[in-house]
């Protein structure tokens, strides 16, 4: 009999997830030829990846426990296995609370993943489903119209039928000129180990103001770090604090109905001005007409005010843009596939901080924890920052602002988060497979797939079975920073490929 070998390249959430749906479709609906699933994980750990694999107690899921079950739809399948586990959970995590609007240790959701695949792993084996485990890397690759040769850091090579890029969440390369700086570290996951490294009176300079700089103060803090902390990045704006319950916003205008009519009234392309209106329109319906909007802009604003506001309005239920962003949580990927990719770009460069502020806000938690440092000022958050060298003589980090000041750190850490752009995605596969012309950059981040079945664009190649999850497919889908999205749409790329396995054709 023929066997087809899947592989899924990568072990975290989403390669987790994609083996769950495979393994769940071939058992309930065998093909006719013999499977195998093939994952391999570069590191000793399957399931975990990087988001997960903090030991740091610290380290807290930004996303409601609700959302978190790994399978498609079953979003509070995540809160049922902790009731299921509660024993534990309460004995290793004290502080844990069980409910749907919990934010909890990513370490905890880390275990989770692990008994998922583990199980799910003895439910193949029970229906006589091939599966092997791989610890190795995929270095590089060639791929044909029907099949895809994975060569492995060992040197063994890995001929799949299909092969599906989950490799998730990479460090960037978006700092190269300080690479061999001593006293450079060039992403803070990990777990931070290496950040203990960093004396803990030293001043530290952070290089981004998102969730992934929240976390690395945290991670510093949870160090016993006591030296000052100053956080850069271009606009110096900090996520805003998530509301800890549902609080429901009904849009009347910023709906797909209202788009689709706009676009075949005026038979033009959607435009991020548009979105833009349809929002402050929604907006205004709760706040009353505002005839500045302008002054609704956060750069250059005190943060502590800030951060102050953002809490007595959080723990009212009553951030506006925050509950509108966070409402188009199902909204926002069939509106993005209708942006034409400059229309995607536009929006990244000029909403994009702002949008991420507001549908990327921190846990309550980190926010106590944030609002304190800045009390005591061993915290300072900066905005206008340009460029970062490293002076030789001076053995310090140069950080230069817009308005022209220059400040000095003897320590940097590059906390600006995951990278986008797939040239500063820092894995060798990819850079083989890009250079190779096997895939190709999105300009608004990752590189172009079908956004309903995953298929990459292989340009030297059409028809190859090529797939990817996740941060590699960021420009095309927009939201892979969430699992409960990134599972719909395995759910969605798993289908695909079984029916291509089915009936042999491919799209
Ligand atoms: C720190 C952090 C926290 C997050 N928190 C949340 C959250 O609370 N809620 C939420 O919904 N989303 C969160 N996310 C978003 C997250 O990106 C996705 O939701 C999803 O979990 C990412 O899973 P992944 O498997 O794609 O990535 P990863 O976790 O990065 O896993 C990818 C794995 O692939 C392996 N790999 C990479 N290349 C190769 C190769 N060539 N060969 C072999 N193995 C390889 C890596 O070693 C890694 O283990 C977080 C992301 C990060 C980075």
């Amino acid at each position: 009999m023929k066997q087809a070998t899947i592989a899924i390249v990568g072990g975290g959430a989403n390669g987790v997830a994609t083996f769950l749906h495979l393994v769940l479709k071939l058992v309930a609906e065998p093909l006719e030829q013999q499977v195998k699933l093939v994952l391999l994980e570069k590191n000793s750990d399957f399931g975990p990846g990087l988001a997960y694999g903090t030991q740091q107690r610290g380290h807290l899921l930004n996303t409601p426990a609700g959302l978190m079950g790994i399978f498609a739809e079953e979003r509070m399948h995540f809160v049922e296995w902790l009731q299921e586990n509660s024993t534990m959970v309460k004995e290793q995590f004290p502080e844990a609370e069980i409910h749907a609007y919990a934010y909890l240790p990513r370490c905890l959701y880390g275990t989770y993943l692990k008994e998922q695949l583990d199980a799910y792993r003895q439910l193949a084996r029970r229906h006589n489903l091939e599966v092997a485990l791989l610890k190795e890397e995929a270095t590089d690759a060639t791929v044909t119209d029907d099949k895809v040769t994975l060569v492995l850091k060992s040197g063994a090579r890995l001929e799949a039928d299909i092969a599906i890029l989950a490799t998730g969440t990479p460090k960037p390369n978006n700092f190269p000129h300080l690479n061999h700086s001593p006293h450079y570290f060039d992403f803070p996951w990990p777990s931070g180990k290496l950040l203990q490294n960093i004396p803990k009176e030293a001043p530290v300079a952070l290089l981004g103001t998102s969730l992934t700089a929240i976390d690395t103060v945290i991670t510093l803090m949870d160090n016993g770090h006591t030296g000052h902390l100053t956080l850069y990045s271009r606009h110096g704006l900090l996520p805003r604090i998530q509301t800890p319950f549902d609080v429901p916003f009904e849009r009347k205008h910023l709906t797909l109905e209202n788009i689709r009519k706009l676009m075949r009234e005026e038979k033009r392309e959607l435009r991020t001005k548009d979105l833009f209106r349809l929002f402050r329109q929604d907006a205004e319906r709760v706040m009353g007409p505002q005839n500045n909007w302008k002054a609704f802009n956060r750069t250059d604003k005190p943060h502590q005010e800030l951060l102050q506001h953002d809490f007595t309005v959080a723990l009212a239920g009553k951030s506006v843009f925050q509950k509108l962003a966070v409402s188009t949580r199902y909204l926002s990927f069939p509106v993005w596939k209708l942006l034409t990719a400059d229309e995607k770009v536009h929006f990244l460069k000029w909403f994009g901080p702002h949008w991420d502020i507001n549908r990327h806000s921190m846990p309550i938690t980190n926010a106590h924890k944030i609002l304190a440092l800045l009390q005591k000022g061993q915290l300072t958050i900066k905005g206008g920052s340009s460029e970062v060298n490293w002076e030789e003589g001076e053995e310090r980090f140069l950080l230069h602002l817009a308005d022209g000041t220059i400040e000095k750190s003897p320590f940097l850490i590059n906390a600006t988060g995951t990278a986008k752009d797939v040239e500063k995605m820092d894995i060798p596969l990819l850079q083989n497979l890009l250079r190779n012309k096997f895939l190709q950059p999105h300009p608004a981040g990752g590189v172009f797939a079908n956004p309903d079945s995953l298929r990459l664009y292989v340009p030297a190649q059409p028809k190859a079975p090529l797939y990817g999850v996740g941060q590699l497919l960021v420009g095309e889908l927009f939201d892979t920073n969430a699992v409960w999205f990134n599972v719909a749409c395995i759910d969605q790329m798993t289908n695909h490929i079984l029916r291509s396995l089915k009936y042999g054709y491919s799209a």
